[in-house]
C-alpha cells in the first residue's frame, strides 16, 4: 500500500432477521435492520472517499447457532486481511445497544464503542475518536464513560479479527426516546456521519 491508498474499511452487519430478540418492546424497531440500513448509506460514502468497502454479512438471514455466525464473519474479515495485508484493513461492526431483554422500555441511552480487551493501539486511536464525536455531537446519552472513552469487552468479533477493530453501540434499541430519534431521517444522517467522520478523522490522510 502506498502512501496515497486509503485503508480498506470492513464493515460489519449486526445480528440478522432470523435472530430472535434484538429488537425494541414494541418490536417496531429492529436492529439487524438498521444495522445494515445505516451501511447501506455509508459504504458508498466511503467509496465516494476513496475508501475500499467489503460488508461482512450483508444478506438478512444469518447462519445459526450464533457461534457460525460469528465464525463466518471473522473468516471473511481475515480472508481480507490475508488478501489485501492486516495492516490495511480495519473492521467495524455496527449494532445498537440494549439495557435488558427487551420486554420494556428502559432509561439507559446513547452512544458507546468497544474493542477487544488486547487490542492494538490503532483500535483504542479509532474507538477514541468515535466516543469524542459522539461527545462532542451530543449523542452519548446518560451513561458513564470509561476514562479511555472506550469499552473492552471479549466479543468475538473483536477477539478473532486480525486486523484493527471497534464495535459500535448506537444507542439503545430499549430507550424510546433514543428510538424516536434513530428512527428519524435526522437521527439516522447522525449515526451515519459519525462513522464516517471517525473514520476518516484516524484514516482518512
Ligand atoms: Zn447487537
Amino acid at each position: 500500500m502506498n502512501s496515497t491508498t486509503k485503508r480498506i474499511i470492513i464493515l460489519g452487519t449486526a445480528h440478522g432477521s432470523n435472530v430472535p430478540g434484538k429488537c425494541s418492546p414494541d418490536k417496531k424497531f429492529r436492529e439487524y435492520q438498521f444495522s445494515r440500513e445505516v451501511i447501506g448509506i455509508l459504504k458508498p460514502r466511503l467509496e465516494a472517499a476513496g475508501y475500499t468497502v467489503f460488508v461482512d454479512m450483508p444478506e438478512d438471514v444469518v447462519p445459526t447457532p450464533q457461534v457460525n455466525e460469528l465464525a463466518k464473519r471473522c473468516r471473511f474479515v481475515n480472508g481480507i486481511c490475508a488478501k489485501h495485508g492486516t495492516q490495511n484493513c480495519v473492521y467495524v461492526s455496527i449494532h445498537v445497544n440494549a439495557a435488558g431483554s427487551g420486554g420494556k422500555w428502559l432509561d439507559a441511552r446513547g452512544f458507546a464503542v468497544y474493542v477487544a480487551r488486547s487490542c492494538s493501539a490503532t483500535s483504542k486511536n479509532l474507538a477514541k475518536t468515535f466516543c469524542e464525536l459522539a461527545v462532542s455531537r451530543n449523542l452519548h446519552g446518560n451513561r458513564s464513560i470509561p476514562g479511555e472513552h472506550y469499552w473492552q469487552a471479549n466479543f468475538y468479533v473483536l477477539r478473532e479479527t486480525a486486523c484493527p477493530a471497534v464495535l459500535t453501540e448506537n444507542l439503545f434499541q430499549d430507550n424510546r426516546d433514543d428510538v424516536d430519534f434513530l428512527t428519524s431521517p435526522t437521527g439516522k444522517e447522525a449515526i451515519v456521519k459519525l462513522h464516517f467522520d471517525a473514520i476518516n478523522q484516524v484514516f482518512g490522510k
